[in-house]
């Protein structure tokens, strides 16, 4: 039986920031030593998988190599692994903080953020989440989470709980680095 954490979300609706010349939302993967702007690429909702550190793995020939994700845009600061990936299909790091990270990414790739899509996967195994009963959850959030909550998510890997709210403050404070005041 799978162990169920109790964890917290964000919610609602407002749009932070609309890209122009948007296709399909894109989909990384993060190298190592990255791992706090693939943290925050999940909050945001954008599919993020995160493998450190990433040359090594190849080098190793760690799981599917380059070939499993090549449909995945490359986030990286190693400019040698640049250059065996697509070159269109990879953008290299070029700050050391994470917030201008997520940011240079954002503006770089014309990225769309919503609040629609924050908080739409697990923050720890980048699965979509997927909404539960409350029933479910009940004795396994905290009483007074479970008294003023009607909706409830958990991720189908690790089986997290999410629900909404309770650290919206911590994460607007968070997006707001690097966003912008957020119109609320
Ligand atoms: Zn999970």
């Amino acid at each position: 039986m799978s162990k169920i954490d109790a964890g917290d979300a964000g919610d609602g609706a407002v749009p932070v920031r609309s890209g122009a010349n948007r296709e399909a939302v894109p989909r990384f993967v993060v190298d190592g030593m990255l791992g706090r702007l693939a943290r925050w690429l999940r909050i945001l909702g954008f599919d993020t998988v995160y493998i450190p550190p990433l040359a090594h793995a190849l080098a190793e020939g760690y799981g599917a190599g380059l070939h499993g994700w090549r449909g995945r845009t490359l986030l990286t600061r190693n400019t040698a692994l640049v250059r065996r990936w697509v070159p269109a299909n990879c953008l290299l790091i070029e700050c050391d903080r994470w917030d201008a990270q997520v940011r240079q990414v954002i503006h770089a790739l014309d990225l769309e953020v919503s609040w629609q899509r924050c908080l739409t996967r697990c923050v720890r195994c980048n699965d979509l989440l997927e909404e539960v009963d409350p029933a479910v959850v009940r004795g396994i959030v905290p009483d007074y989470v479970f008294a003023v909550h009607v909706r409830f998510r958990c991720c189908p890997s690790c089986r997290r709980v999410y629900w909404p709210g309770t650290h919206r403050r911590g994460m607007l404070r968070g997006m707001e680095r690097f966003l912008g005041p957020v119109v609320s």
